[in-house]
């Protein structure tokens, strides 16, 4: 199925019908990046309260919360003061203290998803341990501890090597590539020595990277968006397409891979399955993330229930919405920082002038305190009645050959 929704009952019953307006639960989020300040503006349109806790006075989401805490989400006591503030408390980040998550869960805080979700997924290792023991498919992998260690796991599993760090890690930084033997140790240098803990995969030579968006309710109902083809540039998601172009089979390999893995977890909410398809076929899963991701930024305008909205309905034990596309196609592009300079010099500030005058194109600016070099600075979504259509309208932003325009 593309958009299952086989597990959710949908019936309506008039004893659900909350009391007053959708939901008088206050969500508290642990972070207020981008991810937060779209969620955020879904709450917004059902007037469900978000509180953030972020230290950053003037974090993306600070502006159209319900309430900002300024604070870490990584110290024990502003979670547990921010905590009392609120009915359930989830997180847009996973790079968040597990440990105090676990303490409030035992205190009766409802905590979705689960702490134990979250304590296995910030750990990339932990997580590659959890899911190949469920029997999802993924790439080879071992924990390396010395030198000797990471030149063993190279004999095994040949070169390129991946190297990663098993925590802290975001937009690729946190991994690094040895091509040869030689290039080992400089790799290990790259992430900050193995005190940091570190782990390699096989190099898994993809023909495209795809990701699935599962929904799972309070109920355990789970619903799957339909898959996308994710391409990234120097490890960093770059652009989306969504649907992705592949068989029917390959769909639905896909989606029951993803389906499995976001079971084989605890708690509400939406999470992100990346996944790679390699030539011969196969899926294997490369992370998870549990909460709203990058792959599903267009799901706001392509689909009948963005992400975030669905994400509020999981944690809120509201019923899930249709996570099927409402539009024939779309493609997102992410609007990268450059270093700084002239504001009006930006590539990202040109682009978006350029979108404004293409057809079905939304723009979407985070507004973060300051650009920095790769750092996701916006998004613009393109939306059309073909695949075809909407990769002209993205190269006439580009300005590229071939492109189409209002
Ligand atoms: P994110 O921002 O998605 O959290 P991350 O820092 O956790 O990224 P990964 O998802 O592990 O990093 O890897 C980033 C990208 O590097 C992948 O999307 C893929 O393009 C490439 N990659 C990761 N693992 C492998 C592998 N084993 N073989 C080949 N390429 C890989
Ligand atoms: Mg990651
Ligand atoms: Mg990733």
């Amino acid at each position: 199925c593309q958009a299952s929704t086989d597990t959710h009952d949908t019936s309506f019953r008039k004893d659900d019908l909350p009391a007053h307006g959708v939901s008088e639960v206050i969500v508290g989020v642990l972070g207020g990046g981008q991810l937060g300040r779209m969620l955020c503006q879904a709450a917004s349109e059902m007037a469900i309260k978000v509180m953030v806790l972020d230290p950053l006075a003037n974090c993306p989401a600070s502006a159209i919360a319900y309430d900002h805490m300024v604070g870490s989400f990584d110290d024990s006591a502003t979670v547990q003061e921010f905590a009392k503030r609120c009915g359930v408390l989830t997180v847009e980040i996973e790079h968040v203290d597990a440990a105090t998550m676990e303490k409030l869960e035992q205190q009766g805080v409802d905590c979705q998803p689960k702490a134990s979700t979250i304590r296995i997924i910030q750990d990339k290792y932990l997580q590659k341990v959890h899911f190949s023991g469920h029997g999802i498919p993924l790439p080879d992998f071992v924990q390396i501890d010395d030198l000797e260690g990471a030149k063993r796991a190279g004999d095994l599993f040949g070169y390129p090597l991946m190297l990663k760090s098993k925590r802290l890690a975001y937009d690729g930084r946190g991994n690094a590539v040895a091509k040869s033997e030689e290039e080992l140790s400089s790799a290990v240098n790259a992430l900050g020595g193995f005190d940091r803990g570190l782990y390699v995969e096989k190099w898994t030579p993809f023909v495209k990277e795809l990701a699935v968006i599962v929904a799972r309710g309070r109920d355990n109902s789970i619903s799957c968006y339909p898959v996308v083809e994710t391409i990234h540039k120097e490890n960093i998601c770059h652009i989306v397409k969504a649907p992705a172009g592949i068989p029917w089979k390959i769909r639905k390999l896909a989606t029951d891979v993803a389906h499995k893995a976001v079971s084989s977890l605890e708690g509400a909410g939406v999470f992100a399955v990346e996944l790679f398809l390699t030539k011969d076929g196969q899926i294997l899963l490369n992370e998870v993330a549990p909460r709203p991701h990058n792959s599903g930024h267009h799901t706001i305008e392509a689909c009948y229930t963005s992400q975030f909205e669905q994400h509020l309905r999981a944690v809120l034990g509201l019923p899930l919405g249709d996570p099927s596309m409402k539009t024939p196609a779309a493609i997102m592009y992410n609007l990268l920082g450059e270093d700084e300079g002239e504001p009006g010099f930006h590539l990202a500030h040109q682009l978006i002038g350029r979108a404004l005058n293409i057809q079905g194109a939304s723009v979407h600016w985070y507004d973060k305190p300051e650009m920095r070099k790769q750092r996701k600075m916006g998004h613009i979504t393109f939306t059309g009645p073909s695949m075809g259509i909407v990769e002209a309208r993205l190269k006439s932003m580009l300005k590229e050959e071939g492109s189409e325009s209002r």
